[in-house]
């Protein structure tokens, strides 16, 4: 799958808010390729010469950071700092901030884990939350904000930044682990403050979609359909989400049924309307269509994403809501014309 070279092939590892602005967010990113760390903060940003005066490149985020990264360019499950609180399970489930994170990302599925620690950098306070998901498919994935304790001393406070940050992280790297490389690359800074919503062609970014705790409305006039049309837009990034809208699907290689080759192609109501019936392939050829139904009051464009991710994280689930009765011969919802499929279904397996 080709990779933007615009952007790079970066994992977003942690968010770390600015110790002296509130709700502004420096990404600390780990390079696919070579494994290294790079951050957008000033300090960062402007020392590019440390190769060349025989030092690592390198900042206090990701000094922070470099020791909890993992093998995978994830994060270790253990944290420094003092313990707050952790959870796993039903526990992790019920809790607000896995909540909120599943709110924003309806789909991801598998067991929860999250943990919230107290550790300074550079002699400020911060709150660390790491979220950890085992999915149901069997893969792992993790988020990890460090927020200012000067600005976001309780949990509620920190609620629209672990579902923006550490959900789209998480979220991304279930999308990378099944093959979509492009989606999921690095948000925008969560605070946009030199460009303005109505500048034609500016990048999307968390603001832009979240929607979770008491940053609903963000005064951006965007309608529940369009902020679900943006996050669709930002996590797919320009080259995914304009393959969607020209062919109307993406496909998902089947997991659990790899043995037959079994495709998912989740296909997209040009007008953006109605929900359209996942198509089914086995080892090339299609053989059904299964009904998954929209929850009610959602948007289209969440109901798509939360097949997407479904598929993508939980495959069993996302089964297990598909009943007999939900199970249809091929071209069930033709209800225009018989729409063929003339792009073929390839089985690929997880990268993981
Ligand atoms: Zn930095």
């Amino acid at each position: 799958m080709p990779r933007s070279l615009a952007h790079g092939d970066y994992r977003l590892m942690m968010a770390v808010e600015s110790a002296s602005r509130a709700n502004s967010w420096y990404r600390v990113l780990v390079d696919h390729r070579s494994g290294q760390l790079s951050c957008d903060c000033p300090a960062w940003t402007f020392r590019q010469n440390a190769r060349t005066s025989g030092t690592e490149r390198s900042c206090k985020h990701t000094h922070i950071a470099q020791p909890l990264m993992n093998a995978e360019g994830g994060v270790n499950v253990r944290l420094a700092g003092l313990p707050v609180e952790r959870a796993s399970g039903a526990a992790a489930e019920n809790h607000r901030l896995v909540q909120a994170t599943r709110q924003q990302w309806p789909g991801l599925g598998g067991r929860w884990s999250f943990e919230q620690r107290t550790s300074n950098i550079d002699n400020q306070p911060y709150h660390f939350v790491h979220l950890h998901l085992t999915t149901g498919n069997g893969t792992t994935a993790t988020g990890l904000v460090a927020f200012a304790r000067r600005y976001h001393p309780t949990t509620e406070s920190m609620v629209s930044g672990v579902a923006g940050w550490a959900g789209y992280a998480i979220a991304a790297e279930i999308a990378r682990t099944a093959g979509y490389t492009l989606a999921g690359q690095p948000p925008e800074h969560f605070k946009v403050t030199r460009r303005t919503t109505t500048t034609p062609g500016r990048h999307l970014g968390l603001t832009d979609i979240l929607r979770v705790g008491d940053q609903v409305d963000l005064g951006d006039g965007y309608t529940p359909t369009q902020r679900a049309e943006n996050t669709l837009r930002l996590f797919l990034g320009e080259t995914l989400y304009a393959q969607l809208e020209r062919q109307h699907f993406l496909d998902v290689s089947s997991v659990r049924y790899a043995h037959e080759r079994r495709v998912y192609r989740i296909r997209r109501d040009p007008a953006k309307q109605r929900e359209r019936r996942v198509r089914l392939f086995i080892d090339g050829q299609y053989t059904q269509d299964l009904c998954i139904v929209r929850g009610q009051d959602v948007p289209e464009a969440d109901h798509w994403m939360t097949n997407f991710l479904t598929l993508l994280s939980d495959e069993e689930r996302a089964l297990s809501v598909v009943q007999s009765y939900n199970i249809f011969p091929p071209h069930s919802d033709d209800y225009y014309e018989r729409e063929e499929e003339t792009v073929p279904a390839v089985w690929m397996p997880c990268v993981a």
